[in-house]
Order: structure tokens, then C-alpha cells, then sequence
């Protein structure tokens, strides 16, 4: 079985975004760049599956800038088998994305698509439900737990009241969340493995997908600054506090 990954590069994690002056966007000149957090932990359980011998290649897919090559080469680093780079300098919103990875999907035929719940850089959480959509497979989103058997995939998702568990037929698309694995670090000689595995340069036309805006973003605007805190003496000050704003009787 193919399992297909796409993977997206977006602003590291560790790095406090600053807006642009305009408030046009996030100003991401200079700053550190990774792959985001959720779709680490889709190549981990993508290699896992391969691993445990359910899964025979690994396509790693990214849709960005030619920068993007590095995110896919981590990808590879990490154990995927190949890679697609769908290569524009348009911003692509989710519903492009998820027509492009339809149609590779139509190509390749994998069996799963891992993706993450959701891209830090703005929260969106639709590729994979609209994937899902598009291809008319079963999803299951927020995995914790994915098993393959046969030609069943049970994903246990974490729901508000617990975790709920639910079983469909492949192929089918899985998106992950924080708790399903924790992702390896790619080790030296595979990061110089990575450099020889293939990767395809294609083009959104490639695949006969418009990646032109349908959204307009008005204004981008940095949270408003908390407001400090006070200090109470004992809890009979809190309580009197609480009383003054009417929370507590
Ligand atoms: P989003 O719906 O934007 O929050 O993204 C959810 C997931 O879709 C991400 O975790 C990725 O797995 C995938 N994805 C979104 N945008 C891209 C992209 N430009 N290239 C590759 N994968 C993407």
C-alpha cells in the first residue's frame, strides 16, 4: 500500500510571529522555517506503517515555494521513499490544495493519505476534511491511534467527552493529532541519503488546478497585549475581589 504525505512549510514553531507593518500578513523574511508539527508526526506514522510492513512507499507531496524542496527533503530524511514538489509562489488555500493532492491522488492511488489536522501558520484545519470530500474516501480526523488490517483502517480521534474509535474501508485520509506518535529526528548519514532520493518539480497546471485566491484577507493585526495580573494577599481577598465583579456570592 502507498501512503501519500503532504507536507507543508511554515513558520518554526519555536519563533514569535511578527505582523507586517502593514497588516497585509505575517512577515516571514528571515525567520526560520520547518515543517509543521502536525505533518512531522503524519511522516512518523506514515514510516511506522512501513515499518510494520503495511505500507510499501512513501510519497511525500509539498505545494509552495521552491523552498519548499527543503521541507520535503526532511521528509525524505526522515524515511519517506520520494517526493512531489507542486511548485508556485502563489499562496494556496486550502480548497487548492486539496484539488491538487486530488488529482495526485488520482495518479498514484495510495491507499492512505496522512495529513496533519492542521497547518500552524493559519489554523485552517479543511485540507483533509476537504480531500475527503473531493475524493469521496472515509476520514478520520485527530487521530490518536491508526491501525491498518486488510482493507480496514480504525482511527481512534479525540473527541470532547473522550476518545471515539471509528473503522472504514481504504483508501481513506487521516488526519493526525499531537498525541499519535512523536516524530524521529533524521540522523546524518539518512540527511545525505535524502539528497539522492528522487523529488518531481511539477506545476499546479500540472494538474489542471486554478490556485488563484477566493479569500481576501482585510487586515492581520497582532493580539491585543494582556493586561497584568494582581497579586492577592490571601484567599479572603480573593474572595472579596470575586465578589466585587459579581462571580462569586
Ligand atoms: P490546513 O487545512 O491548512 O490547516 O492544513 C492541514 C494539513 O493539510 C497540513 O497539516 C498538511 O498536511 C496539508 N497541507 C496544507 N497545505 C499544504 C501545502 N501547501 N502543501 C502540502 N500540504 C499541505
Amino acid at each position: 500500500m502507498k501512503v501519500l504525505v503532504p507536507v507543508k512549510r511554515v513558520l518554526d514553531y519555536n519563533v514569535k510571529p511578527r505582523v507586517k507593518a502593514d497588516g497585509t500578513g505575517v512577515d516571514l523574511a528571515n525567520v526560520k522555517m520547518s515543517m509543521n508539527p502536525f505533518d512531522e508526526i503524519a511522516v512518523e506514522e506514515a514510516i511506522r506503517l512501513k515499518e510494520k510492513g503495511v505500507a510499501t512507499e512513501i510519497v511525500a507531496v509539498s505545494i509552495g515555494e521552491a523552498k519548499s524542496q527543503e521541507t520535503l527533503r526532511t521528509a525524505l530524511a526522515m524515511g519517506a521513499d520520494r517526493a512531489i514538489l507542486v511548485q508556485t509562489d502563489d499562496k494556496v488555500e486550502p480548497l487548492g490544495v486539496a484539488k491538487i493532492l486530488k488529482a495526485i491522488c488520482d495518479e498514484e492511488q495510495p491507499g492512505l493519505v496522512i495529513l496533519g489536522k492542521q497547518a500552524i501558520d493559519d489554523d485552517n484545519n479543511q485540507t483533509g476534511q476537504m480531500l475527503a470530500a473531493l475524493t469521496g474516501w472515509g476520514q478520520g480526523t485527530f487521530a490518536s491511534k491508526v491501525e491498518v488490517e486488510g482493507d480496514k483502517v480504525s482511527v481512534t480521534r479525540e473527541v470532547d467527552g473522550g476518545l471515539e474509535t471509528d473503522s472504514f474501508t481504504l483508501p481513506a485520509v487521516v488526519t493526525t493529532d499531537l498525541r499519535l506518535n512523536e516524530p524521529r529526528y533524521a540522523s546524518l548519514p539518512n540527511i545525505m541519503k535524502a539528497k539522492s532520493k528522487p523529488l518531481a518539480t511539477k506545476a499546479p497546471g500540472d494538474y489542471g488546478v486554478d490556485v488563484s485566491p477566493r479569500l481576501t484577507t482585510l487586515k492581520v493585526v497582532e493580539p491585543a497585549k494582556r493586561t497584568a495580573g494582581v497579586k492577592v494577599a490571601d484567599v479572603d481577598e480573593l474572595v472579596a475581589k470575586l465578589k466585587a465583579l459579581g462571580v462569586a456570592k
